[in-house]
């Protein structure tokens, strides 16, 4: 496909709002390409070159951009000096618009999707003396054989801003639509089949996290195919993640008997062991194993040949006392340089809660009871007594402190314990229970330690605006933020809060730093908020928020999407994080986990 092709569908789906529109355009686009242009084309309209557990971040600065700018003018006189385009960036605000406006190639390009993609990876990965200035040449000569409207892309692209909004779920539905074209006569049968369709879709994409190889795969072979794709070694599987209860008994009345965990508030790492060579992987699943050199010797040492996935929850570890730091200590660990000096300073021990794969064969599928008897065969268990650390005394992994009862009694006296000792609450896990990759259900079940006459959880809020500070505040330039909720059926973000505390003058810094690099002249399409800041943000960064209750609100969005008049509020809303960079915006909580918190709140006031 030509790459001026390829653009108009961008245009086309950068002013279009529903998430369902959105994927029967990108579905149309990706009939349109070959097998092997596929996963060139599903990288690019996230804004990547590679999944992001492959980490080749597309992020070039202005500067360089404006030069190979310049370059592509030639000698095309006035317009293309440097110091005009700075201020001409500087009047548009936009790089893409600039490009675009700039004319540096032909109503007609030359170049292909593969090419540009190609080039683009190679730019991305030169380095050394002299690359700066082959990067821009190489820039310009791609800027030179695209039409205008590709120009707006490709510079969007280059510097990480080409933000379309398009999510993982957006793309899995565009997948599965290439195989079903529009409903025949027959909707009803059509969206069965849709479904169908899609969760084999999802399914795969959930066992290698890599939309570009499903896509390919699909294209290719069809639905058949995708069962070719199989957790191995070195691709992270999407990580499972818990639902909610509010007590023991609503846990043992849901699963009847079930292991229940500590829940350990640290790094969760998805570690991949293949002979000699290990990977590890981060929530969001991108590599952070240049983070955790013990875990990596360790992992050699006790696998030492043999082939594995497992996870676990990395904490920092205070030797002296035999206790492990809170995780404001353990994020510190969370560098890249210093690393070894760091790891002397604030040792790790890993909790390891689950495996997956062991010696070539794929173990997620056996119910949590027989995965926990092969991982017990593995790592050192040590059944601690009240306080004791579960990792012996030097080692760094070690299971993870389990119990197993059907007594809703006993799993509260086992909260308390481990709350008593500072960990954040417990996991129950259905003993029968598969490892359900990339999704949250109740396989596994947490219960947080509760805040007095608080919520009793903290969310996860996705930014999509902020205010002006006033007063003390005038000087920050920031005074509070806007936060959403993510609705996964329609793909939306919707406001539930405005937060003005939680942080330090210096955190609040660096968060209007971080928000104004993603500032947008109007509220992005995805976005729908009951109240309108000062300025409006791409939505990208998550933060933690505790606040004192859920309450309805006329004002905002989050739960109206069914149609109701009322939507939900946080009532004194403060930031326990700032951003969080182990979570995307899709990751954040959803409008669902929103209604069933409201549901806990109203039995625990009922009971009090
Ligand atoms: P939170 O913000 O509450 O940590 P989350 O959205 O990151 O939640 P949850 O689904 O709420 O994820 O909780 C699962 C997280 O708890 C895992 O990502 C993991 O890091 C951590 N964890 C700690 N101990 C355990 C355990 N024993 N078993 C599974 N996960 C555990």
């Amino acid at each position: 496909m030509k790459f001026d092709t390829f653009s108009e569908y961008l245009s086309r789906m950068e002013g279009t709002a529903g998430r369902l529109e959105l994927a029967a355009q990108l579905s149309e686009l990706l009939r349109g390409l070959t097998p092997s242009e596929t996963p060139a084309a599903l990288y690019m309209v996230q804004g990547q070159l590679l999944p992001p557990f492959a980490g080749e971040p597309m992020g070039m600065a202005a500067r360089l951009l404006l030069r190979a700018m310049e370059r592509a003018l030639g000698d095309q006189g006035e317009k293309g000096r440097s110091r005009d385009l700075d201020a001409l960036l500087a009047e548009v605000g936009d790089p893409g618009l600039l490009a675009e406006r700039l004319k540096m190639g032909r109503e007609h390009g030359h170049l292909d999707l593969s090419g540009i993609y190609e080039a683009l990876l190679e730019i991305s990965r030169m380095s050394g003396s002299g690359s700066q200035d082959e990067k821009i040449s190489r820039l310009a000569k791609l800027f030179q054989g695209v039409s205008p409207l590709s120009s707006r892309y490709l510079a969007r692209f280059v510097m990480g801003r080409l933000r379309l909004g398009i999510g993982d779920s957006t793309i899995v539905d565009a997948l599965a639509r290439t195989l079903l074209l529009s409903p025949a006569e027959d909707e009803k049968a059509w969206k069965t089949e849709m479904k169908r369709i899609r969760q084999r879709v999802e399914g795969a994409y959930n066992l290698c996290s890599d939309l570009g190889r499903v896509g390919e795969v699909l294209r290719r072979e069809g639905i058949e195919g995708l069962r070719s794709i199989r957790p191995s070694v070195g691709y992270p599987i999407r990580m499972a993640l818990c639902e909610r209860l509010g007590s023991g008994a609503e846990i043992i009345e849901k699963l009847g008997r079930a292991a229940v965990e500590s829940k350990y508030d640290g790094f969760r790492c998805q570690i991949h062991c293949d002979g000699s060579h290990v990977r590890i992987f981060s929530r969001n699943l991108e590599e952070t194993t240049g983070m955790f050199p013990e875990l990596v010797s360790e992992a050699r040492a006790i696998l030492g040949r043999r082939t594995a996935i497992f996870e676990g929850e990395a904490l920092g570890y205070d030797g002296e006392n035999d206790s492990y730091h809170p995780f404001q200590v353990t994020i510190t660990r969370k560098r890249k340089h210093n690393i070894l000096e760091k790891s002397e300073e604030i040792p790790l021990k890993c909790l390891v809660f689950d495996l997956l794969y062991l010696d070539g064969e794929t173990i997620m599928e056996r119910p949590f009871s027989e995965r926990r008897r092969l991982l017990e065969g593995v790592f050192p268990v040590h059944r601690p007594k009240f306080s004791e650390r579960e990792v012996p005394p030097d080692h760094v992994f070690g299971a993870s402190r389990l119990i197993e009862t059907d007594d809703p009694h006993t799993i509260d006296l086992f909260f308390d314990e481990v709350v008593e000792e500072g960990f954040e609450g417990i996991i129950a896990k259905r003993l029968d229970g598969v490892y359900t990759a990339g999704s949250r259900n109740f396989n596994w079940i947490k219960l947080k330690r509760s805040y007095k006459g608080a919520l009793s959880d903290t969310v996860d809020l996705v930014l999509i605006g902020y205010y002006r500070g006033k007063g003390l505040r005038t000087r920050l330039g920031i005074g509070a933020v806007l936060g959403a909720v993510f609705d996964p059926e329609s793909g939306r973000y919707l406001s539930i809060a405005r937060i003005g505390s939680g942080l330090t003058e210096e955190k609040w810094k660096d968060l209007r730093e971080m928000l104004d690099d993603l500032r947008v002249p109007e509220p992005p399409p995805t976005v729908r908020s009951g109240l309108v800041p000062d300025f409006w943000v791409y939505p990208k960064i998550v933060v933690t928020v505790l606040a004192d209750e859920l309450t309805r609100s006329p004002v905002h969005q989050a739960g109206r999407s069914e149609g109701e008049e009322e939507g939900y509020a946080l009532r004194f809303p403060r930031m326990v994080s700032g951003p969080r960079a182990d979570k995307g915006p899709e990751e954040a909580t959803t409008v669902s986990e929103i209604r069933r918190l409201f549901e806990l709140q109203r039995q625990r006031s009922l009971r009090e």
